[in-house]
């Protein structure tokens, strides 16, 4: 990365440089929730000598933990009314609630709405008046690496976005408090609430979290189905997938055909296409289709409000898939699996938003 703002392809990229700490130095944030963004962002502004103070229900059972990290506690209401600041950061679903109870009521024009995920804005479920700004800035990377890389002198990539400026300043604030939390020491890339909004929706459905699962679903089913056994169906089905994932992340798709045997590559390159074709394409299009005109989004809030019941049931025929025993069998007999779950901090069932 150059000394100067960078431009990408379409894409502005801030750098340390291109932020002015002033521009937050001297405002209290409040920050809702303390799960995985919300104490990494409490914690890196903390430590950047901004004044945080961290808005949690009365009975919540993360406030032992705010507390214990040095930080002030209080109700989401008494939070935002002393703040300049507001960021959102409990769970996407239960924001418009938070919002109209806590947040609402105690804004003062010239304030900040500050977000992570741009759902709740995109699609209207939140409406903020005009004289307040509202931005958003997504670290890319769950809570637990944005605070592990800021305490490491790293950074961690996120995205910038301004949905309303209403005091002329929620460019250069935005900017600074993704300095203060260490994303511009890797790179925040300019974007909108609707790109941000259809890409990460678009993203999770299509490849990343659905089109990745059944990929892995149906290539395991056509080799037990076929008569190979379910543990040499898991392990060229979803155990190796990883492999090729690392290798993809650190040098593109060409590391990982340069990794790969001349016969391997060959298939693939062949066979690739066969198999996710034109019917998948087009299967894309209609997903981003529907996460553009919003019906993804009313059919996830509806199902919301009915109680989960789909969601639900979806969740235990996934758990119930043939796949997972097997994996939990073979993960159990292994090494390789256990020594890594246990060097990490972490806890192996944080979410991870993508
Ligand atoms: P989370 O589920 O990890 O944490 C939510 C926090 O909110 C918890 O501390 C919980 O106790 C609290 N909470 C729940 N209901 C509440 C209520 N009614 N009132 C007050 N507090 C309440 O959430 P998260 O994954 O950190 O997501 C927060 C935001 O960050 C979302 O907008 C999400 O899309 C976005 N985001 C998440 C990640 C990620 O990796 N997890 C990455 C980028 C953006
Ligand atoms: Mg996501």
């Amino acid at each position: 990365m150059t000394e100067e703002t960078m431009q990408t392809f379409d894409s502005t990229v801030y750098t340390d440089d291109d932020a002015d700490g002033e521009a937050i130095a001297h405002k209290t944030v409040a920050v809702l929730g303390y799960g995985s963004q919300g104490h990494a962002h409490a914690q890196n502004l903390n430590d950047s000598g901004v004044d945080v103070v961290v808005g949690l229900r009365e009975n919540s059972s993360s406030r032992a933990a705010a507390e214990s990290d040095g930080l002030r506690v209080e109700t989401p209401a008494e939070a935002v009314a002393e703040a300049d600041i507001v960021s959102v950061l409990v769970p996407d679903t239960v924001q418009p609630d938070v919002y109209e109870h806590a947040i609402e009521p105690n804004m003062e024009a010239g304030d900040t709405l500050q977000f992570a995920h741009g759902f709740n804005i995109h699609y209207n479920q939140i409406q903020p008046p005009e004289d307040v700004d509202v931005t958003m800035v997504a670290p890319k990377s769950p809570g637990h690496l944005v605070r592990r890389n800021y305490e490491n002198d790293e950074g961690t990539p996120g995205l910038l976005a301004v949905y309303q400026d209403a005091t002329g300043e929620a460019h250069e604030e935005g900017l600074a408090y993704a300095a203060a939390i260490g994303c511009t020491r890797a790179g925040v890339v300019e974007t909108s609430f609707r790109e941000e909004t259809e890409t990460d929706l678009f993203g999770e459905q299509a490849v990343l979290c659905g089109g990745v699962t059944s990929l892995v679903k149906q290539g395991y089913e056509t080799l037990v189905d076929a008569g190979y056994s379910p543990e040499m169906a898991y392990f060229e089905c979803l155990n190796e997938l990883k492999l090729i994932v690392d290798l993809m992340y650190e040098g593109g798709l060409g590391e990982m055909w340069d990794s790969v045997s001349d016969t391997a590559e060959y298939g693939g390159l062949t066979k690739g296409d066969v198999v996710v074709d034109e019917h998948a394409r087009e299967n894309m299009e209609d997903v981003l289709e529907k996460v553009q005109d919003g019906t993804f989004a009313r059919e996830w809030i509806a199902e919301n409000q009915a109680g989960r019941p789909s969601y639900t049931q979806l969740r235990t025929a996934e758990k119930n898939h043939e796949i997972e025993a097997v994996g939990e069998e073979l993960r159990g007999l292994f090494a390789w699996q256990n020594d890594e779950e246990t060097e990490g901090e972490e806890e192996t069932t944080e979410e991870v938003s993508i």
